[in-house]
């Protein structure tokens, strides 16, 4: 597969042509405007690559700048390579239609960044839209809605294959005043922790008391307070003891926060159901977790400590979380503590989570767990497979629509994760995992 990219030789401020070929074979090519850096963009872009899942391709790769003569081009030229190949090699999905413009350097992360223009030339004619870092938007295109400012690769896909237009800069940023607890976590339960946080899902912790909980829902309010996603307060509740609880209260105290309900298997029952209706309005504005033991003592489950309760008492229990409450929340996590535990990267966790976050909302301008009705389906690209799994495992256990859904969005989420465009049956495998119907809750009565 060939493609055309304009792009910009700094040296000789004039617009350059570069075609990229990607065809069988194994090396990489540079013709024209001969320059030994050259030789660097293989490795330098495979790792740019590699953040988002993606590759330099084991193929050979022919870059052709025209016009061949001149003098040779430089790191202002990453982001044009680095999009014809990626498009070359299929890694990528058609490009929209129209001659494009690509220009800026390319980090070992994949970020996109500016390079010192001192002046652009009106674009050549056949250029209809293009990608350049928002420095160089602000400076030489605020003007011209054909071009737009990115700050990764990520950006740049949305823009090339789906139309999308990148959020402005800074939107969501990640900084470096909060600082996060050290918390040591299973591989299990980090990769949880991560699909809860990209997609902003609902999660109902439940676990011993000490392991943990509260201290992971903090987190989550603190990932959100650092990404800017919701700088609302976190708001914890008294465990209530009579079924009177001041709900719109709560609600309106945790606007644009989180709302951790703490102790729901303490509840009275109808002070738990009645929470129901109001946390399913209220996703579109807040956040909200719940935390519980599994059992009276709160070792049902536990590998090394021995639950006291009897089974009917482990039961009765479990059963106070009817299963239309237990599908307010995306995700059941168990949390106790386990032999592989490992401390959580925060910087590393941070920036997974913003990319999948930065997916979503460009895409529809919303989080995962906040998608509805047609929204939802538009957004989702469930790969056929997926699509069939996720019916079949309905029918299997006799599931709702809202179950479907609940998984339909994790799944995406995981997706996200991985930079992929579409959800595949192993991301619905998974999400079914952490559905409540898979946790092993004793609860079946379906009202
Ligand atoms: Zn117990």
């Amino acid at each position: 597969m060939i493609h055309d990219v304009w792009t910009y030789c700094l040296a000789d401020s004039e617009f350059v042509q570069l075609q990229v070929a990607v065809q069988p074979g194994y090396s990489f090519q540079w013709s024209g405007r001969k320059d030994p850096r050259s030789r660097e963009w293989p490795q330098r872009l495979h790792a740019a690559f590699r953040n988002y899942t993606w590759k330099w391709p084991g193929k050979r790769v022919t870059a052709l700048a025209s016009p061949p003569e001149g003098s040779s081009v430089g790191q202002e030229v990453d982001l044009a390579l680095a999009v014809g190949v990626l498009l070359g090699s299929n890694q990528w999905g058609a490009p929209r239609p129209g001659g494009f413009f690509m220009f800026g350097r390319v980090d070992l992360r994949g970020a996109v960044i500016p390079v010192p223009v001192r002046q652009f030339p009106a674009l050549p004619d056949s250029v209809e839209w293009g990608c350049v870092p928002h420095k160089i938007k602000e400076d030489f295109f605020a003007e011209n809605p054909r071009i737009v400012g990115v700050s990764n690769l990520l950006e740049v896909e949305s823009f090339v294959v789906h139309g999308l237009p990148p959020l402005s800069q800074g939107h969501i940023k990640v900084q470096n005043a909060v600082s996060f607890p050290v918390l040591r976590l299973s591989s299990d339960m980090q990769r949880m922790l991560e699909v809860v946080a990209a997609g902003r899902h609902p999660a109902f912790w439940m676990g011993p008391p000490g392991t943990g909980k509260t201290r992971i829902a903090r987190v989550l309010w603190q990932i959100d307070q650092q990404l800017q996603a919701l700088p609302g307060p976190f708001v914890e509740p008294i465990p209530p003891r009579s079924s009177r609880i001041g709900i719109e209260r709560w609600l309106q105290d945790a606007r644009g926060g989180h709302l951790f309900l703490d102790e729901i298997g303490e509840w009275p029952l109808k002070a738990i159901e009645a929470m129901r209706k109001p946390l399913e309005r209220s996703i579109q504005e807040l956040y909200y977790s719940a935390a519980s033991n599994p059992c009276p003592c709160g070792f049902s489950g536990h590998a090394k400590r021995a639950c006291h309760c009897s089974s009917a008492r482990v039961e009765a229990y479990q059963r106070r979380f009817s299963p239309p409450w237990l599908e307010r929340f995306h995700v059941i996590g168990h949390v106790h503590s386990e032999e592989d535990e490992q401390s959580v990267i925060w910087p590393e966790f941070l920036q997974r989570v913003r990319w999948a976050r930065e997916r979503q909302i460009n895409r529809a301008g919303c989080f995962n767990a906040q998608l509805e009705d047609e929204l939802l389906w538009s957004s989702l690209c469930l790969q056929s497979r997926a699509a069939a799994d996720v019916r079949a495992w309905q029918q299997r256990q006799g599931m709702g629509e809202r179950a479907v859904q609940s998984v339909c969005k994790v799944a995406r989420t995981l997706a996200d994760l991985e930079g992929l465009q579409w959800v595949q049956a192993r991301h619905i495998h998974q999400a079914v995992q952490y559905h409540w119907s898979s946790q092993g809750i004793t609860s079946r009565s379906y009202p």
